[in-house]
């Protein structure tokens, strides 16, 4: 996943068609698709395959399992041709070390802490020791919250060379020049990149904004 833009699409778009449409007008914009649920649940795992051949594909399954579950997910998903796989972290070393075992030489990236408001209800708590255990593991990188920058700056002090990925941006009140900022590699972009009047033109001005 060579980092040219910085921009990650959330391609949460059930239509097939309407998807893959998106990802052909950004497809020179962007440095990958991330894909989760909704699209895979309407369409199989034949869209990451599909999007696979033209550019790389994150799967944000959110992993949780236990090992041997989380083994066989990683390599299902291995084999549709996705580069990089998210994987929940809270559900301990054992399970986390399964999924990197089973997904190499795919990247994995640990949820350590979630953009959304309930996330500091629970997860807030044991963020920075998940994090701790992540790095400690091997993952490629972190999903770190876009909406609260602040924490982004801590998880960077934990390590310069972790990928941070942000998601949050936009819709979910995130400023992705703040992201960036304190120490993002990567934003996360669905709704407000793929629900624009002019997707292309929406993602040229994201551009801008952090360059
Ligand atoms: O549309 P929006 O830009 O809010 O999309 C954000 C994407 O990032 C969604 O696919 C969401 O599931 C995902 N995500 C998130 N927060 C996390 C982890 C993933 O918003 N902590």
């Amino acid at each position: 996943m060579e980092k040219k833009s910085g921009i990650i699409l959330a391609l949460d778009v059930k239509d097939h068609d309407k998807a893959l449409e998106i990802v052909k007008k950004l497809k020179n914009l962007i440095d990958a698709v991330k894909i989760g649920y909704p699209t895979v649940l309407e369409n199989s795992m034949n869209i990451v395959d599909e999007i696979s051949k033209t550019m790389p594909v994150i799967c944000d399954f959110k992993v949780a399992d236990i090992p041997n579950t989380n083994s066989l997910i990683a390599e299902s998903v291995k084999k549709h041709g996705a580069e990089g796989l998210i994987s929940h972290a809270f559900t301990g070393s054992d399970s986390l070390d399964a999924v990197i075992k089973s997904f190499y030489p795919g990247k994995v990236f640990a949820v350590v802490e979630m953009t959304h408001p309930g996330a500091v209800e629970f997860m807030q708590e044991v963020s920075l020791k998940l994090a701790k255990m992540a790095i400690e593991k091997g993952v490629s990188g972190f999903i770190v919250p876009g909406t609260r920058p602040e924490r982004i700056k801590i998880y960077r002090s934990m390590s310069k060379e972790i990928l941070l990925l942000a998601p949050g941006i936009g819709v979910q009140g995130g400023e992705a020049k703040r992201a960036i900022e304190n120490g993002a590699d990567y934003i996360i972009i669905g709704r407000s990149i793929y629900e624009a009047k002019d997707p292309v033109q929406k993602t040229k001005e994201i551009i801008e904004s952090i360059s």
